[in-house]
């Protein structure tokens, strides 16, 4: 180990920051969070540092360095852009035993800063020993997407609560115990999802069930699996399923997302398969409350959003009447997949200024306000199954919609075999038929959808355009005959 992590207590100690800069500025910005008393010695100041002087916040030394400005000091920072000040800082400070870093020169330096991940009073220091500030900076990004945002309040609520367990729980091993259960278990997750006002009293109750040696309650994750792309996840519902004991998932979660779950998470199928033997509603209910009864944490993983078109209203009340905390992590429904993969807008100015999401599964569809949902200026989209298409299409044409309105069908949004057929109400079921068109699928209606048509013609222009500048100038396209090896097979 080239370096070792501390971490410095620099309240009310006093720092030298030689240099005015935007890089002073921001070392000095970091220092004064220390809560440091900090000396800028430069003859010229930066804006923000003026600002920071004239509000008394820094004291401030106007004239070049001299070793004496180290005087009293814990630690020196060199932030100027003159080598030779930065060095007479670094070897001032080495004679008088003052750790000193000198920007963007570790070989100078007699001490480094580290990149930071603030999640106040939790503090990620990352240093790479000084090989590459760049990787560091890349460890950092991902440990940001990594740490929840509220980790410091999981920290406060730990501190508030350490001397009441230490009476609670003398022998140090159950006690670690303990913690261990209850940093991964529903304390953790309700203050982590913003809930934190429920967690002091599930803590008291976490902690009287330890002392009994009796068993801590589990608690379900409502999640939405979003339309299909694992990368189109929450970093929550990413979070959640790396924590849950058991997942239970319906028939439109993709398998990509199902393999982000905990390897030895127990998987159960709950999807709802329609005209075939199915999961009713109620069996799915009893097993949550059963596997949650078991003090397991369980997810559910539904689809898209999970109270879109999902059941996900009650499954909720059925749990909370039961006393089961449930966190609720939304997700990408497949209306909003599959308007990215298309490329168009659900609302335009001038064009569409509402956005209606339908179901026109069941028999509900009847129901429906068709003559609204044909009127012009909006946005329809049909959560839907493809056997009800030309239906669909019928009614709409029935009340009021124009033949030529724009409607384009969107097919497995968002995963390796997303098709996006565009048309108009007058041609979109015979394309879709003509297509083959299969489940999951949903019909996009909307002068809007014409963008989608738009966005497929740019595409393939696009793709010739590459393929032709692809050529070393003066060429024309390759001969298309199968003798000829193509650039792939010459270079594999
Ligand atoms: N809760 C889900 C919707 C469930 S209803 C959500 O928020 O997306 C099921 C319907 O959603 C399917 O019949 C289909 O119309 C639509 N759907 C779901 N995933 C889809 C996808 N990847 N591509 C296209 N449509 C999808």
């Amino acid at each position: 180990m080239d370096y070792l992590p501390v971490f410095l207590d620099l309240a009310m100690r006093r720092v030298l920051v030689v240099g005015g800069g935007v890089v002073a500025a921001r070392k000095v910005e970091l220092l004064l969070q220390a809560r440091a008393l900090v000396r800028v010695v430069a003859p010229r100041l930066h804006p923000a540092l003026s600002r920071a002087r004239d509000a008394g916040r820094i004291e401030h030394i106007g004239a070049p360095f001299e070793p004496r400005h180290l005087e009293d000091v814990v630690l020196a920072i060199a932030a100027t852009d003159r080598p030779e000040i930065n060095r007479a800082v670094a070897a001032a400070g080495a004679a008088l035993r003052v750790f000193v870093n000198v920007v963007d020169d570790a070989g100078a330096s007699s001490c480094i800063l580290p990149a930071i991940v603030d999640r106040s009073p939790v503090i990620v220091a990352v240093g790479t020993s000084a090989h590459s500030p760049a990787l560091a900076r890349r460890v950092r990004a991902q440990l940001e997407e990594w740490l929840p945002e509220r980790l410091g309040e999981l920290a406060r609520l730990a501190a508030r609560a350490r001397a009441r367990v230490r009476r609670a729980l003398p022998d140090a091993s159950r006690r670690r115990r303990f913690w261990d259960r209850l940093l991964a278990g529903r304390v953790a997750t309700q203050v982590l999802a913003g809930q934190a006002a429920g967690a002091e009293a599930l803590l008291e109750e976490e902690l009287a069930a330890a002392v009994s040696g009796g068993q801590a309650g589990g608690e379900v994750y409502l999640i939405g699996a979003g339309p299909g792309d694992p990368d189109l996840l929450t970093l929550r519902a990413q979070q959640l399923l790396q924590q849950a004991d058991v997942v239970l998932y319906d028939r439109l979660v993709a398998e990509a997302v199902l393999a982000r779950a905990r390897r030895d998470a127990l998987r159960i199928f709950v999807g709802k398969q329609t005209g075939r033997h199915r999961v009713t509603q109620e069996r799915i209910h009893t097993l949550l409350l059963e596997y949650a009864g078991r003090g397991l944490r369980v997810a559910r993983l539904k689809g898209g959003d999970p109270l879109v078109f999902a059941r996900g209203g009650e499954e909720i009340e059925v749990l909370r009447r039961a006393g089961v905390p449930v966190i609720v992590v939304p997700g990408i429904t497949a209306a909003l997949g599959a308007a990215a993969s298309a490329g168009l807008p659900l609302t335009r100015r001038g064009v569409s200024q509402a956005v209606t999401l339908v179901t026109a599964m069941g028999e509900g569809a009847a129901a429906l306000d068709w003559r609204a949902l044909a009127a012009p200026l909006q946005t329809v989209v049909v959560y839907m199954g493809v056997a009800q298409l030309p239906r669909i299409v019928e009614r709409l044409l029935a009340h009021g919609a124009p033949a030529a309105r724009a409607a384009a069908i969107v097919e497995q949004a968002t995963l390796p075999a997303e098709r996006v057929i565009a048309g108009t109400l007058a041609t979109i079921v015979q394309q879709a038929q003509a297509a083959q068109v299969g489940a999951p699928a949903l019909l996009i209606v909307g002068e809007v959808a014409a963008q989608a048509a738009a966005a497929q013609a740019a595409g393939a222009q696009a793709a010739a355009a590459r393929a032709c500048q692809a050529l070393p100038p003066g060429q024309s396209l390759p001969p298309t005959d199968a003798s000829s090896p193509t650039d792939t097979e010459r270079g594999a």
